[in-house]
């Protein structure tokens, strides 16, 4: 029974630039913005509370940022330290259930049901995990718990920063009604102004709608959005151990058009999720690329290599290739942008094709000294150019 399931979903707060401020206290309180290079048409990673109240929020370019918060500390990434502390969240989960889905390094679906024996409720497990994660680590996480994975992500996003909220069945459409159409996954700016135009604001009025007012603005999403509205979402949570992937997505506050943005955090996701297939000693066969458009479209493109690779320059280029394929033929504003890389395998368990990447062995050793000096200065010391 799908009611039945519990989910917790944990949202880091301001992950990379809390670790920032984990990691070097004289930054806490203070404007912290982590991410490229505002001369090289760097984009936000990420931005403490401190930033974000002038505005400041991820995939902006940080030239933007920098305008409107001027004094804010700009710091590179540092990618293998996300993922260390990443690891280490993740092991904490793992205490307490094995059906973990990841999202990204800083955040993941967790389906306790099976849990609920050993640990007691879903709601002492999401307050266990929050404690462990804030004494162990020293970092805050959001955790929101329902009965479902809409309503899960809803209830931890409902009271950010350091929110703990519990949706439950009885009271999910007294909560959801009011909040405005915005909250439900993948409602855009353009959606929202459609909805507006046919008096449409909030998910309650949304539910009472008539079905064919939301044909015309969701087309044959209409019945999943109606669902939403309901609280009603039977989704699973996909543990990374069945989906076998590694991937990296970003929801973003406002579409995106601009074609160097996209590229921008896209080059992000590629060097993120080909550190954690080397640190993870993995090889991938498959990439693909997941777009989600202001109007609920989504669409993947992927590829599939016929040796497996984790080099860099190679999921790269695969990837750029792919993007601009897509952009050519059916550019939009883009809502979400995802890079995954599945069929994974040991490093160096398959025959290597000396032919299909001839650098291999050069692009290698760049990518361990790439990941060594990334790791020792930041992420933006050495990048690839594009
Ligand atoms: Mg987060």
């Amino acid at each position: 029974m799908a009611e039945s399931r519990q989910i917790i979903h944990v949202d880091m707060d301001a992950f990379y630039a809390s670790v920032e401020q984990l990691d070097n206290p004289d930054l806490i309180g203070k404007a912290v913005i982590v991410g490229g290079n505002p001369k090289k048409r760097g984009v936000v990673s990420a931005a403490s509370y401190e930033a974000r109240k002038f505005g400041v929020h991820s995939a902006m370019p940080m030239s933007q940022a920098v305008r409107l918060c001027p004094n804010a500390i700009v710091l590179p990434v540092r990618m293998k330290r996300y993922v260390e502390l990443s690891q280490q969240i993740h092991a904490i989960f793992e205490k307490f259930t094995p059906q973990i889905e990841p999202i990204s390094l800083d955040e993941a679906f967790l389906d306790v049901t099976g849990s609920l024996q050993l640990f007691g409720s879903s709601e002492k497990i999401g307050r266990d995990i929050k404690y462990q994660i804030k004494e162990q680590l020293g970092l805050v996480a959001s955790v929101g718990i329902a009965t479902n994975k809409f309503l899960a992500k809803l209830a931890s996003d409902l009271d950010k920063p350091d929110g703990f909220v519990v949706i439950a069945e009885e009271n999910k459409q007294q909560i959801l009604d009011p909040l405005p159409v915005s909250k439900i996954w993948g409602v855009g700016k353009v959606t929202e102004k459609a909805l507006k135009s046919k008096g449409i604001n909030t998910i309650g009025q949304l539910r009472k709608a008539p079905i064919d007012t939301l044909r015309s603005i969701f087309g044959d999403q209409a019945p999943h959005m109606f669902r939403l509205a309901q609280g009603i979402d039977n989704r699973e949570v996909e543990s990374s151990r069945e989906a076998k992937s590694i991937s990296s997505e970003q929801t973003f506050a406002t579409d995106i058009t601009d074609k160097n943005i996209l590229l921008n955090v896209l080059l992000n996701q590629v060097e993120d999720v080909a550190q954690r297939l080397r640190t993870n000693d993995l090889e991938a066969r498959t990439i693909t690329l997941k777009l989600r458009y202001d109007d609920f479209r989504t669409v993947t493109r992927g590829n599939t290599f016929d040796h497996p690779t984790n080099t860099t320059k190679t999921l790269w280029q695969e990837a750029e290739a792919i993007f601009l394929k897509w952009h050519k033929k059916s550019a939009g504003a883009i809502r979400l942008l995802g890079f995954g890389a599945s069929g994974l395998q040991e490093a160096g368990s398959g025959q290597h094709q000396l032919f299909s990447e001839p650098d291999h062995d050069k692009q290698k050793r760049l990518d361990e000294a790439f990941d060594r000096i990334r790791d020792k200065f930041g992420h933006d010391v050495l990048r690839r150019g594009k």
